[in-house]
């Protein structure tokens, strides 16, 4: 791992303190990975993203979640990233507050249940329809539903690492839909 001391102030307490780190990982599959984090030592800002080093073309990736043994297939989401689930409306995109992340796709799920569950505490009158979604991530994550986790990246740095995976290039038409808002969770109403 490389460590290097910034010489810029951060971008919330204003101090010197940020340090910048580089882990080079190896994944199945794909080959090297770049995962990069810059800290501040003062007030704990943290921004993380991750680059392939092998592949550089607009991907996309999908896998059908079928088993309860797929929770535990690793998904790489840089901060370019869109991740879909349509069976339960869920969409992770890009922006300027996302975060990069190397989890599991049991954290995928962990991580819109958090967005859900802040979403029914500001919007009560979703509750109902949020309850509904809840539910079935609880199926799919007992194997007792299928669903499928859609991956699109159109700088090439995220994966879904499975021998399984569908992986293809993605189209011109589909990377202008790609959007850079914030992350986001429709809910159909
Ligand atoms: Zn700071």
């Amino acid at each position: 791992m490389v460590e290097t001391v910034l010489d810029a102030p951060c971008p919330v307490c204003g101090k010197r303190t940020l340090v910048y780190r580089a882990e080079e990982l190896e994944l199945p599959y794909f080959g090297k990975c770049l995962q990069t984090t810059i800290i501040c030592k003062n007030c704990g800002y943290r921004h993380a993203d991750v680059m392939m080093l092998d592949v550089h073309e607009p991907m996309s990736y999908e896998l059908k979640i079928e088993d309860v043994r797929d929770l535990n297939i690793k998904v790489v989401r840089s901060t370019s990233g869109t991740i879909e689930i349509p069976e339960i409306g869920a969409k992770i995109e890009p922006g300027p507050l996302s975060e990069a992340f190397i989890t599991t796709i049991e954290g995928v799920l962990n991580r819109i249940v958090d967005v859900l569950v802040q979403l029914m505490h500001n919007t009560p009158e979703l509750r109902e329809r949020i309850n509904e979604v809840l539910r079935k991530i609880g199926y799919i994550r007992h194997g007792r539903m299928k669903a499928t986790l859609i991956l699109k990246d159109p700088l090439g740095n995220s994966a879904i690492i499975s021998d399984r995976v569908k992986r293809r290039k993605l189209s011109e038409e589909e990377i202008k839909e790609l959007k850079l808002g914030e992350i986001t969770y429709e809910i159909r109403r």
